[in-house]
């Protein structure tokens, strides 16, 4: 089996979305003058999706969600040549291949995302030349069914926010994690603002039932240390991403500092990013996305050296890329999951583009065992919603 071709498309949205709402998430752009254009960061409404396609008439399925319309390009221009001709069995050359042919800018950030998507792409045509669902290749199944925790909760009115919590409390989920409003420029009342909308939500959801906090980067050192004190009352589960990636030593000191576990790893990249956070003990839970850190074939790895550390991974956004990592280690004990609503964020598009992705019931989401590959199709449905760049 050669792999034959890849064809990286471009998805844009161009459906209804909903508009985003004052304050909604804290994000790394909250640090400048310019709070009017800070949302602007915090939107995806395109995808790249990637298929690969065997001389023996199987596709595979990649996305990538980062700087989609650029990772596109590098698929086509530099990647699609190094694993045309190739078969797709010697995934590990594949990986290396692209990791070290594009080493020279490649290493972190979009390149690793369109590497991702090809290695993603690669590991589903394995599944389905074999008749398994990808999870059985790496490993198996390590549970029943995997524990998923509801995520949104972006800030908005007070009251609306706990109609949420309550909503998704009744469907049987178990843990939410719920965004914070207000970082370093909000000044005083920012603080008084986030600690409100977390007692709020614990009102809701109580004590027996886990909460995570999510910055998105948008606060700094000196302002997690005023705020984490007044937090730990809360008894949040983790804080995730209390500042910028590349503070690194900044993520250390506050995982000492603190007795609540420090999250982060959603906007880091290889098997080299993730030994570093975790020598320098910078994250108590490691939050790495599949379709970013080099695919399926490093992901694999990153379980490996979690578990050496003892580190839970829990990945960041769900899907099935990385729900398949999931099921099939002990280092990770849950998924993050957002479930499908009108498109917003943009996490949500991945259900306008693909089928089969799991829906959760009772907080807990189900992999089935007689699905080859990732079990992922193209969607129809909304087709005509979407501008389709080849
Ligand atoms: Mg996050």
């Amino acid at each position: 089996m050669k792999i034959k071709s890849v064809r990286a498309r471009l998805f844009q949205w161009k459906g209804k979305t909903v508009p985003p709402q004052g304050n909604f998430c804290s994000n790394a752009m909250d640090l400048l003058y310019a709070p009017q254009e800070t949302m602007s960061t915090y939107r995806f409404h395109s995808w790249t999706v990637v298929e690969v396609e065997t001389d023996t008439g199987i596709v595979g399925f990649g996305n990538v969600a980062l700087a989609p319309q650029v990772a596109k390009v590098i698929i086509d221009e530099y990647l699609a040549a190094l694993v045309i001709g190739q078969d797709p069995w010697d995934y590990e050359y594949l990986n290396q291949r692209m990791y070290r042919a594009t080493h020279a800018w490649g290493r972190k950030g979009i390149g690793m995302a369109a590497i991702s998507a090809v290695d993603i792409a690669i590991w589903d045509i394995l599944g389905k030349s074999v008749g398994k669902p990808v999870f059985k290749l790496l490993g198996g199944r390590t549970k029943e069914k995997i524990p998923c925790y509801y995520s949104k909760l972006y800030r908005t009115d007070l009251k609306q926010m706990q109609a949420e919590a309550q909503k998704f409390l009744d469907q049987g989920f178990r843990a939410f994690k719920m965004r914070f409003g207000y970082g370093p420029a909000h000044g005083q009342q920012g603080v008084v603002e986030n600690l409100k909308s977390v007692e709020a939500v614990r009102e809701v959801i109580g004590y027996d039932n886990d909460l995570m906090l999510e910055c998105y980067m948008g606060w700094n050192v000196e302002y997690a240390k005023r705020i984490l004190p007044k937090l730990e009352k809360f008894q949040p589960r983790w804080l995730e991403e209390p500042v910028i990636a590349d503070d690194i030593d900044g993520y250390a000191e506050l995982n000492q500092l603190t007795s609540i576990p420090i999250s982060g790893g959603e906007h880091e990249f290889t098997l080299y990013g993730f030994k570093q956070l975790l020598d320098r003990k910078a994250v108590s839970i490691v939050q790495y996305d599949t379709n970013r850190v080099g695919g399926i074939t490093m992901a694999h790895k990153i379980n490996a050296l979690c578990e050496a550390y003892s580190v839970p991974v829990i990945p960041h956004a769900g899907q099935m890329h990385n729900y398949h990592l999931t099921m099939s280690t002990l280092a990770s004990p849950m998924s993050e999951y957002f479930p499908m609503f009108d498109v917003e964020v943009g996490n949500e598009l991945f259900y306008y583009i693909f089928s089969g992705e799991p829906v959760a019931e009772n907080g807990f989401l189900q992999l089935r065992d007689d699905v080859p590959g990732l079990g992922l199709s193209l969607k129809t449905e909304f087709l005509d919603q979407f501008e389709i760049v080849e």
